[in-house]
């Protein structure tokens, strides 16, 4: 077919494509990467579809079709439009999630080194700036670089040296190549795997219900809900064994900071040679090979962080995101701005496959969505599970005795597709207690006198978990030693330069931080208001938690877990694996320490300051807190002996803290659902928020100004009673690296509707189902 219909890498809303002729000496597929031109340059495209006909009357050609052919499958490209008219981004960001590593923007332009006559005819400054670039000898350089080295002065001479053809430029693809990639089997594929565990029959409730579904290839989905350490993994691995027993593969999602190797290990000792993990941790080369194995078929299950979902796997059947609530699964920056369990219910269904949402303490809206019953089912794992607790086969009432120092009763047949025991009659280890959670005031403790950052009850607890040789985790929702910096005479609080966000302070190197543009200043000694030299640092951080537990119990062992720490490269698994090993007694972190940690010897964990982001301008901290401080109460008392959670507030009577620390998520749920009932917000209405940011405060201001008025003079002449907009307002915090930032939410049943009668010019961000409205 003569014509090609390709997603060019420009920016343009919605799904939309280009028609470009076929010239005779190229061969193009759908799923192809090709080269373009798109207005005045040579620029990246996928080809989508081929077509014998066009209206349209100037066809301009393809230039350069890769050797590699196609890439993307026709139903990832379905998937990639999905996404495009869904989240509003262009085409080709959508696809470029599904493009081999490295080659996202591989069109760049090359300038041909002159030759002699052409380089007499430029004046005397440039003709030596342009010698000394090409030197020694290039025959072409990128352009970027040419205009680097000439500088600022003279960029204005080559645009038209290169316009009159002078200058010579060419288009040229660069980058990455993929590596060649050896397709033999992996060698340990073989290799004895560990067989699964025999279910308890909460399990078997929910495995039968899953692997029911994969077996017919019928697309549905499950929320799976239970608490951490109620064998959901498990439920994951076994759900994959059948997966893979009927030929097809899976992707088990998990946020990216619960990727631990502990986990990975769980997942490989199951599927020896079969498991590939995708993250961002990895080295570009091992991100390509990973990548290229997959797509050769090398591999059948891919776990990883939010982008594995688009893994070229040729037919998931099952599709598993653990901890569905955490927001790590939305793509905050940039476009397309999408959520991982909307792509992945929309992918399920191409691909008739299962998708299984897990979580303690779902999403309002995915819990809301399950109870309705429709699109999503509801499947429970009420109790926790541990192999040392005893075990007890209901269906004769005989007590097995106790599991310590034995593993756990393990199926006999993995990977025959088949559960080995019925319904009711498996071991059950159920019933395990909660850790019980105190919450102490801190406003209280105040008033009697403590001015330590440590309740009685925290100093008591963390002085007998240490002398029992018992491990403890300090949580602390924010990092650095303090938050604000403050004068204590005018109450001036030192912010940053380029967002107007406070700075925090940090003990080691002593600096001040910008959290929000990451800016670095020197710590201020005087206040720049009023001049006065008492300033203070109110908050508290990882660093002075560390500090003030040395003081505590001096000589305690103590590892300090946070985002400092785990940039790191391999510092962040080297910690957790330490403290694992009982290096050390005490690990002190922040939000990063209450995910998926599986240490038996913690019996205490301390939230040190609970109500920290309680406080944000979002209709989600409520929830966000709670799903935090149930995590944290999770970690105590994974092993035989129980667990202690002491949560300290000042907000001992908000209902997010005072319900995590009962644990109910059933009654969060159904208060917090009130509110936002009240409030018209999710799950009752759906939004989209748009940002404009802009160096110049008033142009910001105006131009949102000007939004607004659109939209209500839209909404008016449609008669769209039911979508409303909210703002303009400034957005939270108002300036991010030197841009103000002010912002718009649309909200009903259907905001898009509203948007779609608007045109929105250049330079606006849409976020669909927006995760924050800061
Ligand atoms: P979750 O994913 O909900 O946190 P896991 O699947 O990790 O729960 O299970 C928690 C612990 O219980 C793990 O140590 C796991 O090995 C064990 N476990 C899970 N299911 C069973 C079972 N059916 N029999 C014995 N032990 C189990
Ligand atoms: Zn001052
Ligand atoms: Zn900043």
């Amino acid at each position: 077919m003569p014509y090609a219909e390709v997603a060019v890498d420009a920016p343009i809303r919605g799904p939309r494509t280009f028609t470009y002729l076929i010239p005779n000496h190229l061969s193009v597929t759908p799923g192809q990467m090709v080269q373009v031109p798109f207005g005045p340059r040579m620029t990246d495209g996928v080809v989508f579809h081929l077509s014998e006909t066009t209206s349209i009357e100037l066809v301009r050609p393809i230039q350069a079709a890769d050797p590699l052919g196609s890439v993307v499958s026709p139903i990832h490209l379905d998937l990639a439009r999905w996404i495009s008219d869904y989240y509003l981004s262009s085409l080709y960001s959508a696809v470029a999630l599904m493009l081999p590593p490295g080659l996202r923007t591989r069109t760049s332009s090359y300038v041909q080194r002159p030759d002699d006559s052409a380089l007499d005819s430029l004046d005397a400054s440039l003709r030596e700036a342009v010698v000394a670039a090409f030197a020694p000898r290039k025959s072409r350089l990128a352009e970027s670089v040419l205009r680097r080295s000439v500088g600022a002065q003279h960029h204005r001479t080559l645009d038209r040296l290169i316009r009159s053809g002078t200058l010579q430029r060419i288009w040229a693809w660069s980058g990455s190549r993929p590596l060649a990639i050896d397709v033999a089997t992996p060698a340990n594929r073989a290799a004895t795997s560990e067989s699964a565990l025999v279910p308890t029959s909460s399990q078997i409730e929910a495995l039968t219900a899953i692997t029911d579904s994969i077996q017919a290839a019928r697309n549905s989905a499950y929320l799976l809900h239970g608490v951490t350490g109620s064998g959901k993994t498990e439920v994951y691995l076994q759900a994959l064994d059948r997966c893979l027993a009927l030929g097809r593969s899976g992707i088990v999602l998990v946020p990216e900071i619960s990727l631990t190797p502990q986990l990975e290990r769980r997942f490989e000792a199951r599927f020896p040679g079969c498991v590939a993990v995708l993250h961002s941790r990895l080295s570009s080369a091992e991100h390509r090979r990973i990548w290229w194995a997959v797509y050769h078929g090398q591999y059948d299950i891919v776990i990883g962080s939010r982008s594995a979902l688009f893994a070229p796997l040729s037919s998931p059947g099952l599709i598993v995101l653990d901890e569905e609530h955490d927001w790590s699964y939305k793509q905050h920056d940039p476009d397309p701005r999408y959520h991982a369990r909307a792509v992945a219910l929309q992918m399920a269904s191409q691909f008739n496959a299962v998708v299984v949402l897990g979580s303690a303490t779902p999403d309002l809206v995915t819990h809301n969505r399950a109870l309705a019953g429709r699109s999503i089912h509801l499947l429970s794992l009420p109790y926790r599970l541990d192999a040392q607790t005893q075990v007890q086969e209901p269906s004769r009432g005989v007590m097995a005795g106790t599991m310590e120092g034995k593993s756990p009763r393990r199926l006999r047949d993995p990977g025959s597709g088949e559960l080995a025991v019925p319904p009711g009659t498996g071991p059950v280890r159920e019933g395990k207690e909660q850790a019980s959670v105190t919450v102490v005031d801190m406003r209280q403790e105040l008033r009697e006198g403590n001015r330590s950052i440590f309740s009685l009850a925290l100093q008591q607890s963390l002085m007998d978990t240490i002398a029992r040789g018992d491990q403890a985790i300090l949580f602390i929702n924010r990092r650095g030693t303090a938050g604000v910096v403050q004068c204590r005479d005018c109450g001036q609080v030192v912010r940053c330069h380029s967002c107007n966000t406070p700075l925090t302070y940090h003990a080691s190197p002593e600096r001040l931080v910008c959290h929000q543009c990451n800016r670095r200043s020197p710590v201020t000694r005087r206040c720049s208001n009023c001049h006065s030299q008492r300033i203070r640092y109110l908050g508290l951080g990882t660093q002075r938690v560390v500090r003030e537990m040395e003081a505590l119990v001096p000589g305690v062992s103590i590892l300090r877990w946070d985002r400092d720490v785990a940039e790191d490269a391999d510092a962040p698994e080297g910690i957790v694996d330490m403290f694992a090993d009982g290096k050390a007694q005490v690990l002190v972190g922040t939000q990063m320490v209450a995910k998926s940690l599986h240490i038996p010897a913690v019996t205490l964990v301390g939230a040190v300051l609970a109500d920290i982001g309680l406080h944000l301008p979002d209709f989600r901290a409520g929830e966000r807190v709670f799903q935090l401080l149930c995590q944290v109460a999770g970690r105590a008392g994974r092993g035989p002996s129980p667990g202690t959670a002491i949560v300290q507030t000042y907000r001992p009577d908000h209902y997010a803290v005072a319900l995590a620390a009962d644990q109910d998520y059933t009654a969060f749920y159904n208060k917090e659902l009130e509110f936002r009932r009240e409030q018209r917000l999710p799950p009752f209405n759906r939004l989209i928020r748009l940002l404009y940011a802009n160096t110049n405060e008033a142009t910001a201001q105006r131009e949102a100004e000007h939004m607004g008025r659109v939209l209500a003079h839209q909404r008016r002449s449609w008669a769209m009673s039911e979508v409303d907009i909210i703002g303009p307002a400034p957005a939270y915090p108002t300036r991010v690296r030197g841009r103000y930032r002010w912002h718009l939410l649309i909200r009903g049943p259907d905001p898009r509707l509203l948007l779609d009668k608007s045109d929105l010019p250049e330079g606006w961000v849409v976020d669909v189902d927006p995760v924050s409205v800061l």
